[in-house]
């Protein structure tokens, strides 16, 4: 005959080594969503460095461009004194020496004028894809405040979930005797996994071993804990007839 009040208490025990395992998932499920909304804000923060780089590369662009401007303007006065001093010379040696300083001049204007149009080109291109990554991270920024906030809500949810739970364990636990919760708890902090193991079919339902016979007629006699031989957990066994209720 069964030992009823031990089969309870193992039963419930089982109950909340259950109640506990969705505690814990939920736990870490309410203790990553920091870390996950600190990866949404990294994924920002990447896009804006990349702004930031694409700005000051444009920057430079545009200072090369004031840069090629400033020759180009330089040069017109140049040329215009060499203009004025070929109106002024008497030798034609001079002249001539003149105007080959000024074809001189012309020269270097075309090549500025080339590098000009590749650096408009430059500042063109860059201005768009400037435009093309702000409204990227806008779109960024949109959608993480929208998944933060529901990060949020969720975390408040699971915060309401955990009181409850919480809430639930209290009332579990003195019905169990105060032995078997001491071993529960202390099992539970040393090995952070099952105490107690459903032994199904004859197999421990943690370590997956043939439970020994004879120590299975032992547990399903209930009155007294009895360990898997192997894995050292308790076991609670299926009762020998369906008529009691398991688990
Ligand atoms: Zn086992």
């Amino acid at each position: 005959m069964a030992n009823e009040s031990m089969r309870q208490q193992l039963s419930l025990l089982y109950q909340l080594q259950e109640h506990d395992r969705e505690l814990l998932s939920i736990h870490e499920r309410f203790n990553s969503i920091p870390h996950q909304i600190k990866q949404l804000e990294a994924h920002v923060t990447k896009f804006k460095t990349d702004i930031t780089a694409k700005s000051d590369e444009l920057a430079e662009v545009e200072k090369s461009l004031r840069s090629k401007n400033a020759d180009l303007e330089m040069n017109e006065a140049q040329r215009e004194k060499y203009k004025n001093e070929q109106r002024e010379v008497t030798s034609n040696d001079a002249y001539i020496a003149l105007e080959n300083q000024i074809e001189f001049l012309d020269k270097k204007d075309d090549e500025t004028e080339g590098e000009i149009l590749e650096l408009m080109e430059t500042v063109d291109l860059l201005k768009e894809e400037l435009a093309d990554l702000e409204a990227e991270v806008a779109r960024e920024d949109q959608n993480n405040n929208k998944k933060t906030s529901e990060y949020q809500e969720e975390r408040k949810n699971l915060k309401a979930l955990i009181d409850e739970k919480m809430q639930q364990r209290t009332q579990y636990l003195p019905k169990i005797d105060k032995t078997l919760t001491t071993l529960y708890h202390r099992w539970i902090e040393r090995r952070k996994g099952d105490f107690v193991a459903l032994g199904k079919n004859g197999t421990c339902g943690s370590c997956r071993l043939t439970i020994q016979p004879q120590n299975m007629k032992e547990a399903q006699k209930y009155d007294k804990l009895v360990y898997c031989t192997s894995c050292k957990r308790v076991l609670y066994v299926e009762p020998p007839t369906s008529d009691i209720p398991y688990p």
